[in-house]
């Protein structure tokens, strides 16, 4: 048995049945780290003794009998999330050596249901990028071809989970961050309801879209690990009231009769990969199939979402990211003599450019007398996303789209070029403009074999129906069986 590619539903019944252990399988995945990180460059931390320590905690409490969700299942970590004594960079120098103080909710959630952590992912500096080409550290490669880009930013999370270095793995998802890596990855990513999943000790890039979410082999263990992360925290003035439902029960569900909208918007784009429009034809024929009814919808303001996006994210970081000055957290630089020097120093040393050019638009559009032409037009363009997707749901329970509107592409290819990268994101972050849920999984492969991913979106705290839309598709073909050739 090959233990570090188990899905983690398949781990969790081996573990039950003591057939294996959870030091066994830690173990098997850090093998397999070792082996591939190399190549890959998924993780910038490992835990590789913490991780030991938790997997033998796992198998007392499974000979205990009080056996928690994930108990001893190896779950891989985007550097985005505060980790009690485990150093949290968020891809940037200018947190290069911070060890946070205390877990972030999630972590401590993760915790408590009894996975094994093993490592903290690479990710776009401060999660601004699509690529991993703007970390500080390295680029992650993708696992289906290493001259290529993983995705951005969750890249680390979604080609370690791709490359069987884990079991799982969080990301988090601003514009699109877990959805387009793990499209490009050829696995299984959730973007959930804005609000569904704390945001406590999820270092902020934009708050008011981001959004922590679990990326996986498949859609069942994707619903297991949202399960276990979502659900109120006091501590997160923005996290949902709503309960958690049980996604298991949607899992198994039918599609008869399910109406399903296609954004007329998403079918026709300038740059589109004809790879992935066949896909998407395909993944539309397969729903139909399934029962579903697909309609055609409109969301018009589609044209503008990228733009409101590029204005709205970079004036929440240039705010979220004043903090870091130097004098509280991570790097100072050395020898500068006065406060305004060394504020200076400190920032242009720790930032790299595409974080710096992001606070410098953000700094400008919030600036008084740009206010109003920029940053208010943005939010009100924000206003007119949100009424097209609440008409569309008035049509339709779900929404199918592509995730990204190429496979992934060569890496350095757009690393120079800030606009054509940012235009790769036009499929994902409009649920986030709207707070909706959005899922990515395999719906096919382009003619060089890279993975092509389906986004299907739904209204808020819809995550069930998408699961249940997901679990149907994914019987259906399968694609999420096949394996990059490592
Ligand atoms: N690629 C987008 C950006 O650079 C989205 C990133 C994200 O979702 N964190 O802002």
């Amino acid at each position: 048995m090959t233990l570090h590619a188990l899905t983690i539903q398949e781990a969790r019944a081996l573990l039950r049945k003591k057939e294996i252990s959870a030091v066994e399988l830690t173990r098997a995945v850090m093998a397999r780290i070792h082996e591939l990180e190399e190549k890959v460059g998924a993780f910038i931390t490992l835990c590789e003794s913490s991780a030991m320590a938790q997997a033998r905690e796992a198998d007392r409490r499974i000979a205990s009998g009080d056996i928690p969700p994930l108990a001893g299942i190896p779950i891989a970590v985007k550097d985005v999330l505060c980790t009690r004594g485990i150093r949290t960079t968020c891809g940037s120098k200018i947190l290069e050596n911070f060890i946070p103080p205390y877990d972030a909710t999630v972590i401590r959630r993760l915790r408590e249901a009894g996975a094994v952590i093993v490592g903290k992912t690479n990710m776009d500096e401060f999660a601004m990028g699509s690529s991993t080409e703007y970390s500080a550290f390295k680029t992650t490669r993708n696992p289906w071809d290493f001259t290529r880009i993983s995705g951005g930013s969750s890249g680390g999370s979604a080609a370690a989970v791709a490359a069987d270095m884990c079991l799982g793995a969080i990301g988090s998802d601003t514009g699109g961050s877990v959805r387009q890596p793990a499209s490009h990855c050829g696995v299984v990513g959730m973007k959930p309801t804005y609000g569904r999943v704390s945001r406590f000790g999820l270092v902020a890039f934009a708050s008011s879209l981001d959004q922590v979410g679990p990326l996986t082999k498949c859609v069942y263990d994707n619903a297991l690990l949202l399960q276990v992360l979502g659900g109120h925290d006091p501590k997160d003035s923005t996290s949902a009231p709503e309960g958690v439902p049980d996604y298991s029960q949607a899992l198994g569900a039918d599609l008869k009769g399910i109406p399903i909208g296609v954004p007329r918007e998403y079918r026709s784009l300038e740059g589109m990969e004809e790879s992935v429009s066949q896909a998407v034809s395909k993944a539309i024929e397969t729903m139909e199939g399934l029962g579903a009814r697909c309609v055609e919808v409109s969301l018009p303001h589609t044209p503008y979402a990228v733009a409101a996006y590029y204005v709205i994210a970079p004036s929440e970081a240039s705010s979220n990211l004043a903090r870091y000055d130097g004098v509280k957290y991570g790097f100072r630089a050395p020898g500068v003599g006065d406060l305004g020097k060394m504020y200076r120093k400190t920032r242009s040393k720790g930032f790299g450019p595409e974080v710096q050019r992001r606070i410098l638009i953000g700094t400008y559009c919030l600036s008084a007398g740009y206010y109003d032409a920029y940053y208010k037009k943005a939010s009100q363009v924000r206003t007119l996303i949100i009424r097209d997707f609440k008409k569309a749901f008035e049509k339709c329970r779900m929404l199918l789209s592509p995730v990204a509107p190429t496979p992934a592409f060569p890496i350095g290819e757009k690393v120079e070029d800030p606009l054509t990268m940012y235009l790769s994101d036009v499929f994902t972050l409009s649920a986030n403009l709207a707070g909706i849920p959005g899922i990515s999984i395999p719906c096919g492969f382009s003619g060089e074999g890279l993975p092509i991913g389906l986004q299907l979106m739904g209204n808020h705290f819809e995550e069930a129906m998408l699961y249940r839309a997901a679990f149907c598709f994914e019987e259906a073909t399968a694609f999420h069986l096949k394996k990059p050739p490592l």
